[in-house]
């Protein structure tokens, strides 16, 4: 891979919204999401960037993405540009959907979409 054609790695906070709000938060959530946080349609110009891009890993995280009304909306794009690997901090979860990441990573449980 030419790191000078593309970053292995981008990461999107979502939103800086979470229940939690800990005092320790990188992200600086809060429980509220952010006025300036991208639009719907901000996030999906972002994410055909980052498909067309072709990075190997986009991460989603906050804050909670969950939080945000629209993320199975943006995480259904990623499905299509086959670009999402989702985090979900309160959860300690983290769950990769289509990447064009090596085993084992496809090995671990997808996340079922509604
Ligand atoms: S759970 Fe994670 S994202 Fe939420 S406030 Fe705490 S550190 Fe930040």
């Amino acid at each position: 891979m030419n790191f000078d054609e593309r970053p292995f790695i981008a990461i999107w906070e979502t939103t800086q919204a979470c229940d939690l709000a800990c005092v320790h938060c990188r992200a600086c959530a809060q429980p509220g999401r952010h006025p300036l946080e991208l639009s719907t349609n901000e996030a999906k110009r972002l994410i055909d960037e980052i498909a067309a891009l072709q990075v190997p890993v986009f991460v989603l995280t906050g804050g909670d993405p969950l939080k945000r009304p629209d993320i199975f909306e943006l995480v259904k794009l990623c499905l299509r540009q086959q670009v999402a690997y989702f985090a979900d901090p309160q959860r300690d979860t983290f769950v990769p959907f289509h990447t064009r990441q090596p085993e084992p990573a496809r090995q671990m449980r997808p996340l079922r979409v509604p």
